[in-house]
């Protein structure tokens, strides 16, 4: 069994493999024809030895390599990496060693650069779950660290200082403060998941930060529909500002190369549709935006 504390390898109870096969359809979810992937984990660990003596290519659909990683079929992950062969990397078997090697997702790279505590309760958000459940996309979990580090961080402090005011008065009751935990668990999902059902990480990330940081959560839930009205009519208003237009003789720059915040670029891209910007308009788009939530917090 790997021992690896990771989003990938949270614990010796589940496994993330979302990312099997690297090549993969990024809209296919785990939990989609959940008996034939169960089926097809338990064949390849039962014909690993077949295949590795018959390598062949993956597909997008499927890698001969993936499997169950321990006997009671808690955690999946990949039969061939190298800490299951001495060191020896047989991933490039498959075809495609270097996507296998390298797959990070971004859930990943955000769950990273979480302190310890911050970490551990997003890991509550997934106790009980086996690893099926706990690589989908429709994880609670993955939906919420698919926003950046900065919003989940907020959130997660939000919600801890509330629940800590919160605690059981018997400390040493075991019973209720695991059944308060899951309740917990629940409330925090409850509360948050308009993040994922209402908004978009690609076309709010930026604004919903702004607002959260400034306001907190409650506020943009308590507000969300006029955020969204806010939202909209800002793309509407940066479509029609002439000083993002290019024109012939601009000196244009991608959108995601100008000195601003990534999850800025996403809005520009993704919700106004201006994928290059002429260069050196930073400080007229962010006057622009500030202006409009100073508007909105008046
Ligand atoms: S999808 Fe992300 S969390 Fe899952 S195994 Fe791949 S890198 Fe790890
Ligand atoms: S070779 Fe291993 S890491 Fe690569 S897709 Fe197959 S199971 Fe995943």
């Amino acid at each position: 069994m790997l021992n690896l504390a990771s989003l990938c390898f949270p614990d010796h109870e589940k496994s993330c493999f979302y990312c099997c096969p690297p090549i993969r359809d990024p809209e296919a979810d785990p939990l989609d024809a959940i008996e034939e992937k169960q089926n097809l984990l338990r064949r390849n660990c039962k014909e690993l030895q077949e295949n590795l003596a018959n390598p062949h290519e993956i597909s997008g659909e499927e890698c001969w390599g993936l499997g169950f990683l321990d006997d009671q079929e808690r955690q999946a992950g990949c039969l061939l990496h190298p800490l299951r062969h001495q060191g020896r990397d047989l991933r490039h078997l498959t075809g495609y060693q270097f996507k296998c090697a390298n797959a990070l997702c971004r859930e990943a790279q955000v769950f990273a650069d979480l302190s310890e505590p911050e970490q551990s309760f997003c890991l509550s958000l997934c106790r009980g779950m086996d690893s099926f459940h706990y690589s989908s996309r429709r994880n609670p979990l993955m939906r919420l660290l698919a926003w950046d580090k900065e919003m989940v961080q907020i959130i997660i402090c939000e919600h801890l200082e509330d629940a800590f005011k919160i605690q059981p008065t018997s400390k040493t009751d075991e019973i209720a403060k695991s059944s308060k935990m899951i309740q917990d668990c629940s409330l925090f999902i409850a509360k948050h998941e308009l993040l994922w059902q209402k908004l978009d990480f690609h076309l709010d990330g930026y604004l919903a930060l702004q607002i959260t940081e400034r306001k907190g959560f409650n506020f943009l839930s308590n507000n969300l529909d006029d955020y969204i009205q806010l939202r909209d009519n800002l793309i509407s208003e940066l479509n029609n500002n002439p000083a993002l237009k290019i024109t012939s003789g601009t000196c244009r720059i991608p959108a995601h190369k100008l000195k601003i915040p990534l999850s800025l670029s996403r809005l520009l891209k993704f919700g106004a549709n201006l994928w290059e910007l002429p260069n050196g308009c930073e400080k007229e788009l962010q006057q622009q935006i500030e202006d409009k939530l100073t508007a909105f917090f008046v």
